[in-house]
């Protein structure tokens, strides 16, 4: 049997399910990815792992290598950053309990992004947005989108997200998620390794975002992401050299979160540059 080099395998470690706030169940998902002929993947919902038993008993089915994921919501110097972990064990108590608290705070904010659109004029839509929440414990800002586009209040979740969701916006509310280091920790300590998710998102000046990578490699962190469907070709091109400059292997990930709402398909973003160390080298079978 020839090797199976490294770059050349179709790796997508970054996706939603219905767990957070994808549209499709973890086992439709890995269904589509078979048929997209994804080799390796990783379900990465946001801060919970309901998903994973579920979505590694259909990728065995189909042939397809797993690796257990989460995406992990964090606040770091005012801003949200998203650290993804892979390889993580979905039983680790520490990391359970740290997403708990995560979830915990969801409801809070989801209480209050509530009332801010109330404020608004808009209807009461918790309630709304709930029903959207296929996971009672994971509730988000994509919940209210596809709820109120529901109430025709907007078109489309795009749109919902350009004039209501995010900062500056009436209906966005200010919250704390978890810390760098409680993420890292999280990960590190279920055997997981953390991976900094589309860097080009954040809106930091050159100096922040060198202390950014700093921190998170003496965190402990591995990997940032190089080529994910938040990231243009440009964008990949230029985090392919900061992984290089700061020692970081590189990830990729389509961060597909539905057929209706997702510019790239599962498996389907560009393959990894050639120079950079892929996360997923010693986890080839
Ligand atoms: P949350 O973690 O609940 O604050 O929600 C963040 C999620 O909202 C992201 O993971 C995306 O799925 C979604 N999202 C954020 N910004 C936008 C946008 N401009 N358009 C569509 N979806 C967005
Ligand atoms: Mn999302
Ligand atoms: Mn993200
Ligand atoms: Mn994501």
């Amino acid at each position: 049997m020839t090797e199976r080099i490294p770059h050349d395998i179709n790796v997508d470690l970054h996706m939603h399910s219905s767990a957070s706030d994808g549209e499709l169940a973890p086992c439709a998902l890995v269904k589509r990815a078979a048929a997209n002929g994804v080799q390796m993947m990783a379900l990465t919902d946001h801060d919970t792992i309901a998903g994973q038993k579920e979505a590694r008993r259909e990728a065995r089915e189909h042939g397809i290598d797993y690796v257990c994921g989460v995406e992990i919501s964090v606040t770091w110097g005012g801003q949200t950053l998203h650290v993804v972990g892979l390889n993580i064990d979905p039983d680790h108590d520490g990391l359970n309990q740290g997403l708990r608290e995560i979830q915990i705070g969801r409801e809070m904010r989801a209480q209050k992004i509530a009332q801010s659109l109330i404020d608004e004029g808009l209807p009461d839509l918790l309630g709304p947005a709930k029903s959207y929440a296929r996971n009672p414990d994971l509730i988000g800002r994509t919940h209210f989108a596809r709820a109120m586009v529901e109430a025709g209040i907007c078109p489309d979740v795009n749109e919902v997200f350009q004039r209501y969701l995010v900062p500056g916006k009436p209906g966005y509310v200010a919250h704390q998620w978890a810390t760098l280091t409680q993420a890292a920790s999280w990960i590190q300590n279920s055997g997981g390794v953390a991976v900094l998710a589309h860097p080009a998102r954040y809106r930091l000046n050159a100096m922040t975002q060198w202390a950014l990578f700093e921190e998170f490699k003496a965190l402990g962190g591995s990997a940032i992401e190089v080529v994910t469907g938040s990231h243009t070709e440009q964008e990949a091109r230029r985090y392919q050299r900061v992984a290089l400059e700061h020692g970081f292997s590189a990830s990729r990930g389509s961060d597909f979160h539905g057929p209706d709402e997702s510019r790239f398909d599962v498996g389907c973003v560009p393959p990894l540059p050639d120079a950079t160390r892929p996360v997923w080298h010693d986890w080839l079978r």
